[in-house]
């Protein structure tokens, strides 16, 4: 039975000591005026070009990051694997306008393409497309397309290469590719390039994904249109669902600009819109393949739910589950025990470039109300659990098995 609670499955491969630093950042990061405080203090440091790297990487990257190269991450690919996780290696650079950085970020993805295709709990490759393209170019394309010169046509057709070759590379090796959702002003060029991407490799199975932040009032009618689109042309809409990321700016930016918020007026409503969209896509799964990239456990269940009402295979190739590395282990190790398919999302890059993402992480944790209270409450119960049985002398922790290797060797 699936029960997220179950902490000795959802921290089997954490040491006391490794739970003890988990507990110690969370009960730091769970204080939003540490947070705020630490972010101005991380930016100033950035900005003077102080060494940060030694007090970073022991802490908040070693939590959050699975290394600063490709090749440093695989400790944590073996790890994950062991209880029948697998790993989605996210080059977590972001935000550069300058065409060699965004070449190299390119072909840094298809390392990521190509390390996929030779190790077996690799299911999945992601890049966001801000990473080849400058923000700039990624909003005049978006809204002011009629306005753009020839330097920027030019620019664009260099963005549209960038994308082609990773998209290709990801058909050529078998490795879907994820693409990220980012900000509204940047989204309908990025729904456009994906589209294009889907029409040319989803013949069969979906190469590419698009992804849809349910925090958007437009989605759910989006997600209609686009399966719309897709049965039209007989391609599978490759789908990754997460609720987004960037709500406090998009609210703000909106107020600034003067138009109407594109992000739903409460949590409650995300919840819905998220919901009605899994419900959507689950019962049309002949048409889509998923990616339920959520921490929050009702949605979770809710796709265990639909998932033996249509029934669908735990599984089965068209429906995973993906969270991020240091976030919701109690999610993604009772999905593996449970025989779901499950991956996390591994970023790495070097400490500084990945301040963004990793300060990004502490602020989504930063309230001790949500996320972060639970998984704190997870650890301390996990923690008294072992003391417990360490006073009996009766529990063992090494739940791996031979059946989880054999599963992601099946998957791919
Ligand atoms: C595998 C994976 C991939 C991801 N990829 C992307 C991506 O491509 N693009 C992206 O933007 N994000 C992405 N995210 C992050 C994601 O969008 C969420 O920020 C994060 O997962 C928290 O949402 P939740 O569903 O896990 O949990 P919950 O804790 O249940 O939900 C928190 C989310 O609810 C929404 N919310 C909270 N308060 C309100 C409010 N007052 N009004 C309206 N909405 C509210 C926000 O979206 C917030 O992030 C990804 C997450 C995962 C796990």
């Amino acid at each position: 039975m699936l029960n997220f609670e179950n902490t000795e499955i959802a921290f089997a491969s954490k040491s006391n000591a490794a739970l003890r630093k988990a507990k110690a950042l969370y009960s730091l990061v769970a204080r939003s005026w540490v947070v705020d405080i630490g972010k101005h203090v991380l930016n100033f440091l950035l900005f003077i070009r102080f060494p940060l790297r030694p007090f970073v990487k022991p802490t908040i990257f070693e939590v959050f990051a699975g290394g600063e190269t490709i090749d440093d991450c695989n400790d944590r690919i073996a790890s994950l694997d062991k209880y029948g996780i697998g790993s989605i290696l996210d080059y977590s650079v972001e935000g550069s306008a300058e065409e060699e950085l965004l070449d190299k970020t390119a072909d840094m993805i298809i390392k990521t393409i190509i390390k996929a295709e030779n190790t077996k709990a690799i299911p999945f490759a992601v890049f966001k497309v801000s990473g080849i393209a400058s923000d700039r170019i990624l909003e005049r394309k978006s809204w002011h397309e009629a306005e753009m010169n020839d330097e920027e046509h030019e620019e664009w057709e260099r963005v549209k290469q960038r994308m082609q070759k990773v998209a290709s590379k990801a058909h050529e090796k078998k490795v879907p590719l994820y693409v990220d959702a980012e900000d509204y002003s940047f989204q309908p060029a990025i729904d456009d390039l994906v589209w294009k991407m889907m029409l040319k490799y989803n013949k069969k199975r979906a190469y590419v994904y698009n992804t849809i932040q349910a925090y958007r009032t437009d989605r759910y009618e989006f997600l209609q249109k686009a399966h719309e689109d897709a049965v039209g042309e007989g391609i599978i809409y490759g789908l990754k669902l997460v609720r987004g990321a960037y709500m406090e700016r998009e609210r703000e930016l909106a107020k600034e600009r003067g138009y109407p918020s594109p992000i739903h007026k409460n949590k409650d409503a995300t919840d819905k819109c998220f919901n009605d969209c899994l419900r959507y896509i689950v019962k049309h799964i002949k048409d889509f393949e998923l990616c339920n990239g959520t921490h929050n456990e009702e949605s979770t269940y809710l796709l265990t739910e639909l998932m033996e009402k249509y029934d669908i295979q735990k599984d089965d190739y068209r429906v995973y589950s993906a969270q991020l590395l240091g976030m919701s282990d109690h999610i993604s190790y009772n999905l593996a025990h449970n025989n779901y398919n499950v991956a996390k999302y591994v970023p790495f890059g070097p400490v500084r470039e990945m301040m963004p993402y990793l300060i990004r992480r502490a602020q989504e944790n930063s309230s001790a109300k949500g996320q972060t209270g639970r998984e704190l409450k997870l650890i301390n119960h996990e923690l008294k659990e072992r003391r417990k049985a360490k006073r009996k002398g009766e529990r063992q922790s090494e739940l791996s098995t031979d059946k989880a290797n054999k599963k992601m060797e099946d998957r791919k």
